[in-house]
């Protein structure tokens, strides 16, 4: 079994000053593969002192310096992303094939972009042509404390990572407790590549202990946060207090608009988002949103899908999807799927149970529910498993009424081969992003979401500018220095 007590503090590796000992799971088999700790108060001074020295020296570090080192840091991940993909896949369930393409590129690509977002970065602007003697000077909040899911962990951690590095600010960070594997093995990178000592800091702990105590700490200045919507607001009373920036990316429960008109292949993307990575991602298109006249025939074809995706260990190559992250979820999947039946929604793929021939693992099956509406705990809950509702809307007024029928508003999509319609929806729909007919968001574009599902926004130059505070400064003299 592995073992990793250590927390990084201060460029250092350092024992726990009040650590306990936590178990990490593998999902696939159901039993423990690392050993870490979990820190206590004295753990989460340590780091946000640290953090608060060094932030004077790192926010006067040129921007191109902090650039520099972001991409020595891209080399070294390019170097380790396989043992990136296997901690990945071991602690959270993510299938190997996959864990190296999305989650691992996830983290590459991120921090790629944040490379280029801050060469480009106006750290100081003019106000407008009509005020020459105004200036705006955009510099780091301070200390940012990152509290981070197990879900897709390198892709969040370096959506805050870059964008804290750009922006100037010291970091702690406290993934989750049940994926502390990648962090641990990201924190080995950020120190050969010789970020200063502080810059980043890494206690392990769970949402009691390390995660209330950056909420509430007095010297952290912004909490950056992603996981559920109940954390999100535990952390931002919890912070209230020390009026700190809660920066929150919560859960969602996204709709795909499905026109009679959408192209032949809108079904089955929408089926397979919805399955990949077991359900288990923020913004997947869970409420599948159908035109009347197509209604039959599209649960039937995403039943005929759903019932074909391979579920399987996470260590095996393939396409299949892995088990979802531990039992907890497992109950709780379950529990889901029970209710939808109990209360009238027509299951037409999958069901409760492991699928057949597996006993061991927190394997779901592939589920996919009919006639459900938002009456039903199913058509409103954010289930985070694969399991797919499907409702039927009677014109384009119905359909975004639907949709928007939420308390979530992270991410919807639309599928038509109407381009005008596709524009009109695109201004109707009330989430943080909007894909349409299968294009995916391009390097750059803003992830968050609106509602219950948030109020930030990562990547790009969104992301970098939450990490910053706006200075107006007037009696500015151009070109003086
Ligand atoms: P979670 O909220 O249980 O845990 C997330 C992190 O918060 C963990 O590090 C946990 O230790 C910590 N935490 C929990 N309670 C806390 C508290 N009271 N104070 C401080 N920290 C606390 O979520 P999860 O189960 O790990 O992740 C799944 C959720 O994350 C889903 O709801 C999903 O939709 C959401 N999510 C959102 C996005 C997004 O960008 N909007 C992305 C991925 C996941």
């Amino acid at each position: 079994m592995i073992e990793k007590h250590q927390f990084y503090i201060d460029g250092q590796w350092v024992d726990p000053r009040e650590g306990r000992t936590h178990h990490v799971i593998d999902p696939s088999t159901e039993e423990p593969c690392a050993a870490i700790s979990l820190g206590g108060q004295a753990d989460t001074d340590a780091a946000v002192a640290a953090a608060r020295a060094a932030f004077p020296g790192w926010m006067a570090t040129p921007p191109a310096e902090r650039i520099a080192l972001l991409e020595k840091l891209l080399e070294i991940y390019k170097r380790r992303w396989d043992e990136m993909a296997q901690a990945i896949s071991l602690e959270m369930g993510a299938p190997i094939d996959m864990a190296q393409s999305a989650q691992a590129g996830a983290g590459y690509g991120h921090l790629k972009n944040f490379v280029r977002e801050g060469k480009a970065f106006a750290f100081e602007r003019p106000l407008g042509e009509h005020a020459p003697n105004d200036r705006i000077i955009y510099e780091p909040i301070g200390v940012a404390a990152m509290i981070t899911p197990w879900n897709w962990p390198m892709n969040q951690i370096t959506l805050k990572f870059g964008a804290a590095v750009v922006a100037g600010c010291t970091m702690v960070l406290k993934p989750s407790e049940e994926s502390p594997l990648n962090a641990l093995l990201f924190a080995e990178m950020v120190d050969e590549a010789g970020f200063p000592p502080g810059v980043f800091n890494l206690v392990n702990g769970d949402g009691a202990g390390v995660g209330s105590q950056l909420s509430a700490h007095a010297d952290v200045d912004i909490i950056s946060f992603t996981g559920s919507t109940r954390a999100g607001i535990a952390i931002s009373k919890n912070a209230a207090d020390t009026l700190k920036k809660v920066h929150l990316e919560l859960g969602g429960k996204g709709a795909n608009l499905i026109f009679a008109d959408a192209d032949e292949k809108a079904v089955k993307r929408g089926v397979l988002h919805m399955m990949n990575n077991s359900g288990q991602s923020c913004n997947a298109p869970s409420r599948m949103i159908v035109e009347r006249s197509v209604y039959d025939r599209t649960v039937e074809a995403a039943a005929e899908i759903a019932e074909k995706v391979a579920v399987g260990p996470a260590s095996e190559e393939g396409k299949h999807i892995g088990p979802v992250v531990n039992e907890t979820q497992f109950d709780k999947i379950q529990d889901l799927i029970q209710t939808g039946i109990d209360e009238g929604a027509r299951l037409v793929a999958g069901g409760v149970g492991r699928p057949e021939g597996m006993n061991r693992g927190f394997y779901v099956r592939p589920t996919v529910f009919a006639d459900v509406t938002h009456e039903m705990t199913i058509g409103r809950e954010e289930i985070f498993g694969p399991v797919l509702s499907i409702m039927a809307f009677e014109d384009e007024a119905d359909a975004v009424r639907l949709a928007n029928d939420t308390e979530y508003g992270l991410t919807n999509y639309v599928q038509t081969g109407d381009p005008a319609r596709a524009n009109r929806l695109a201004r109707q729909l009330r989430s943080g992003m909007v894909e349409m007919n299968g294009q995916s968001r391009a390097a750059g574009s803003p992830f968050g979401g609106m509602k219950r599902s948030g109020n930030g926004r990562e990547g790009g130059v969104w992301g970098i500018e939450d990490f910053m505070e706006v200075k107006a400064v007037s009696g500015w003299t151009p070109d003086a220095d």
